[in-house]
């Protein structure tokens, strides 16, 4: 009998945790309370902050606005060779951000026909920032050796050298992402990723993520697995709220959002559509601010796509203006001269050293830092296949053993 006992107690232990670790968990928002109250003034900020971005909604927002780009730097702290990831899973987070932003995610057919019109391309797109604060080369990732398995949330001991973890970089200037091995706050489990909403300290700004939570391979876990944590914390990062007001069934609180449906309460999982709640037709379940599991969600509305751009156009407006996705450390790389022709191409370019070089290495990147080529060259003129490269502006990078020169280059197919 005892055994029985023991085998059904171990049995529902390992259901009861098994659905505990299966279910979405967000710092955020126990992060603002707590930043709130250690400065009360900030309620007061945010305050003024929400007239603002209605303001900013109802008077500047425009009908057809040009594509933002906002780079990003990511800082993995790792304690062992699982949890420091390797580059190819750090870069497919900002293929997936990109197409969640943009609303070219493949699973947008799963949008329900009721939410179908109001769904948003935001307009924000993400690049792997390729220069650093003091302008010299970066692939956009910073690795930091620890021997903490745990970064505290209210604590911030991600983001500062002193606690272990490593200070942000110019947070006007990058979109700063800590990846670390664990986020632990209290009795709270299962936390995975927090965000620090606008108007929060500059040393503390950005997002942190588990190292499980991030892109779709190497070490994500399952359902947690396509990279709609870092969709859905960087949506807190440009001031969203959770779709449901965050007063857990009271039908009162509000996300400040007119197009999402009032919702009582997170979900999880993946509910069967529709699911209603608070009198509403169906909970927009499928959208990125709610708690459902990573291939359930599929959307921002409209009305999240405008108050993203005014927090950006207003509180982030100098993420705008950084300049580090676009133009790349053209001032200090410049020793290795070399001419691109033609420019714009469609087919081909061909490049020209004006110095012979024993060993070439040539790099090629999108303006969203992605890499599209890498070869090496004992020669001092190459041409480049590019007639499989699609219509943008790209960046070549060469670089020998003592000098690197970057150009920029367009195709027009
Ligand atoms: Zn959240």
């Amino acid at each position: 009998m005892n055994k029985l006992i023991t085998i059904f107690l171990t049995t529902l232990i390992i259901l009861l945790s098994f659905s505990v670790y299966s279910q979405r968990n967000c710092g955020t928002t126990v992060y603002l309370n707590h930043q709130q109250s250690q400065n009360p003034l900030l309620k007061q900020q945010m305050k003024i902050q929400e007239k603002v971005i209605q303001e900013w909604i109802n008077n500047s927002k425009k009908s057809n606005e040009e594509i933002v780009y906002i780079p990003v730097i990511f800082h993995v702290l790792y304690n062992n060779s699982t949890t420091n990831i390797n580059d190819q899973q750090i870069y497919s987070q900002i293929d997936i951000l990109n197409d969640d932003y943009s609303r070219n995610n493949a699973d947008s057919i799963n949008t329900p026909a009721m939410f179908d019109s109001l769904a948003a391309d935001v307009r924000i797109q993400f690049c792997v920032s390729h220069q650093t604060p003091d302008g010299d080369w970066t692939n956009g990732i910073t690795r930091t050796s620890t021997t903490k398995s745990t970064f505290e949330l209210s604590s911030d001991e991600a983001k500062f050298d002193s606690k272990g973890g490593i200070d942000a970089w110019d947070t006007e200037k990058y979109l700063n992402i800590w990846i670390v091995p664990e986020i632990v706050e209290g009795g709270m489990t299962n936390i995975l990723g927090y965000a620090q909403m606008p108007g929060g300290s500059a040393a503390t700004d950005g997002v942190v993520v588990g190292y499980n939570y991030i892109g779709n391979i190497g070490t994500v876990s399952s359902p947690f697995d396509k990279g709609r944590t870092l969709t859905h914390e960087i949506g807190h990062y440009f001031s969203l709220y959770h779709i449901w007001g965050d007063d857990f069934n009271a039908c009162t609180g509000s996300d400040f959002v007119d197009d999402t449906p009032n919702q009582a309460s997170n979900n999880f999982g993946c509910p069967t559509h529709p699911h209603a709640s608070c009198s509403n037709n169906g909970d927009m379940f499928q959208n990125y601010m709610d708690y459902t599991d990573d291939d359930c969600m599929n959307l921002f509305t409209i009305g999240q796509k405008d108050r993203m751009l005014a927090a950006l156009n207003t509180q982030r407006s100098t993420l705008i203006t950084s300049g580090m996705c676009q133009a790349i450390y053209i001032d200090k790389a410049n020793d290795l001269n070399f001419s691109i022709s033609p420019n714009p191409a469609s087919s081909t370019i061909n490049i020209r050293l004006e110095e012979k070089s024993s060993s070439v290495d040539i790099l090629i990147t999108d303006v969203t830092g992605r890499i599209i080529m890498t070869a090496t060259t004992n020669n001092n003129e190459i041409i480049i296949n590019t007639s499989s490269f699609p219509n943008g502006i790209y960046f070549l990078q060469m670089k020998d053993n003592t000098k690197l020169g970057i150009q920029k280059f367009i195709i027009q197919q």
